[in-house]
């Protein structure tokens, strides 16, 4: 029977699609009864990248059992939605996670005022990020640009990462019964793309703490080594758990100081949970990341227009087995090992001289963990565009990289298969093999594999050239 100090209130999943660790849940269910409520909008619906769309259905699917077939789905503006929920159900407690993507923040601001109007309260509670990005600031109040300060100084000097909180004990839900909109009305689902990445992921909490304890258990003891080595699948691959929130940073954070890992392993992974910080903490302070240089000089800068390259880097037909190899991984699994993604997106912004905004796009149509802070923040990185980015004359030479991170070549092999025959000293320029161990390969380049789509010579030094004019 309900307690009669007991209320219901609201909450709003967003990009914390998990029962655990998930504050603005736990607040709520300790007040309460709770109406769960998940609602897209059209500006999301539209930006939403292929894979992103297939890992939320999924996503959905898997809270919504979590939470007994009794997720409120709806279409729609969320003000009006929340706003029309509250009246129905008398209810004047909203409780959600803050998203700390500039567009959002700013809607958030908007409706929270909207919904004081209405004497309708709105709670929000930190799960996205460690560190509060408004608050992470230099001593001067300013933003931080250059990594390494910014998390030895904002991030480690400052409160430790709170601890991951309990599931609620009870989950009281109620169901708008006369709501009609599911799933399947948010057409999110594609069969085409399901069937390719399906064999991949367990799109679900459970999944995501699968994930995290193959790495803890397999891969953290050894991770600053063995990171960059592609075939050896020596990273989480928590990245888009992480962002449709299955999994919190404050959960994948204490399990990995709890673990028996050295503690140098554990601190070069926590690291690049500061990476994500750090993107997070650029995107908040200057919202327009995703767009625009954040070193103007590049606004004049003389990128080349080249649909067919564009699309040979895109389909994975370069003619330059590493790079192909990644972007063939990206195409069949959503995914793409970290170092490969700094070694394809070198060459389309310097050996192509092709835009940034191209390869962000791309990714982002097709990456699985496709997220607004982390990928502009890296794609700028990489074009030398960014804050505290790469310099202009590190221009990686995907022979030398393939043979120094994938040198029995165990990864272009799996994902070049046509070359999977090739002796290990050409694998990785198979242009300069003997035509008669092409043959006996049973390779015709140009045929059966690329030539290369551009000289690296040439067009390094082009980029060399274009990049010292800026
Ligand atoms: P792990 O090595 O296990 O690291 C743990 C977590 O730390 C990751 O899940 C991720 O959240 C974070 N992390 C790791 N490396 C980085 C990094 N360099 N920058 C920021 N956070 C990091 N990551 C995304 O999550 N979404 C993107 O859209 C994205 N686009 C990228 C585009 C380019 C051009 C490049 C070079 C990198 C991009 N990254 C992106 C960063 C990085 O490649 C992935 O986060 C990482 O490969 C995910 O694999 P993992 O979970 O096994 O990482």
């Amino acid at each position: 029977m309900k307690n009669s100090t007991e209320t219901t209130s609201i909450v709003w999943f967003r990009k914390d699609l998990r029962i655990a660790d998930n504050p603005a849940l736990y607040q709520a269910c300790s007040q309460g009864s709770v109406l769960p409520v998940f609602i897209l909008d059209q500006q999301t619906q539209k930006n939403l990248g292929q894979a992103s769309a297939w890992w939320l259905d999924k996503s959905l699917q898997a809270l919504n059992q979590l939470l007994h077939g009794k997720l409120n789905i709806y279409q729609g503006k969320p003000e009006q939605i929340l706003s029309k929920l509250a009246e129905k159900y008398n209810i004047k407690q909203i409780y959600y996670n803050t998203v700390f993507e500039p567009e959002v923040v700013q809607q958030d601001k908007l409706m929270i005022e909207h919904l004081a109007e209405q004497d309708i309260t709105c709670t929000t509670f930190q799960s996205q990020l460690l560190w509060l990005p408004a608050t992470t600031v230099k001593s001067d109040k300013t933003p931080y640009k250059v990594f390494t300060p910014f998390y030895r100084n904002g991030c480690l000097q400052s409160v430790p990462p709170r601890k991951p909180i309990a599931t609620p004990a009870t989950l009281n839900i109620l169901l708008d019964q006369d709501n009609t909109t599911t799933l399947e009305h948010l057409h999110l689902y594609d069969a085409q793309i399901d069937t390719k990445l399906n064999p991949h992921w367990s799109v679900s909490p459970t999944g995501a703490h699968e994930k995290l304890q193959i790495f803890i258990e397999q891969h953290l003891d050894g991770y600053q080594q063995n990171r960059d080595f592609p075939s050896m699948s020596a990273t989480s691959q928590l990245s888009p758990y992480l962002h449709f929130g299955q999994i919190s940073p404050h959960q994948i954070w204490h399990a990995a100081i709890a673990s028996q890992a050295p503690a140098y392993e554990i601190d070069a992974f926590l690291r690049q949970l500061g990476w994500r910080e750090f993107s997070y903490n650029l995107l908040y302070h200057f919202p327009t990341l995703p767009e625009e240089n954040f070193q103007t000089k590049f606004d004049n800068f003389a990128w080349l227009s080249d649909d067919s390259l564009l699309h040979a880097w895109q389909q994975g037909k370069t003619g330059y087995p590493i790079i192909d190899a990644g972007m063939r991984e990206l195409i069949t699994t959503g995914y793409m090992h970290n170092r490969v993604r700094m070694i394809v997106a070198s060459f389309l912004v310097k050996n192509l001289l092709i835009h940034w905004h191209h390869g962000r796009d791309w990714f982002w149509n097709t990456l699985v963990d496709a997220d607004l802070a982390n990928n502009s923040a890296s794609w700028q990185w990489v074009a030398g565009s960014g804050v505290d980015a790469a310099p202009y004359f590190r221009i990686f030479n995907p022979v030398l990289q393939g043979e120094k991170f994938d040198k029995d070549g165990d990864y272009t092999r799996t994902f070049v298969p046509e070359l999977a025959a090739l002796p290990d000293k050409y694998l990785h320029k198979p242009w300069l093999a003997p035509e008669s161990i092409l043959k006996s390969c049973n390779i015709k380049l140009g045929k059966d594999y690329p030539k290369p789509i551009v000289d690296l010579d040439v067009s390094r030094k082009r980029a060399l050239a274009a990049y010292k004019n800026l």
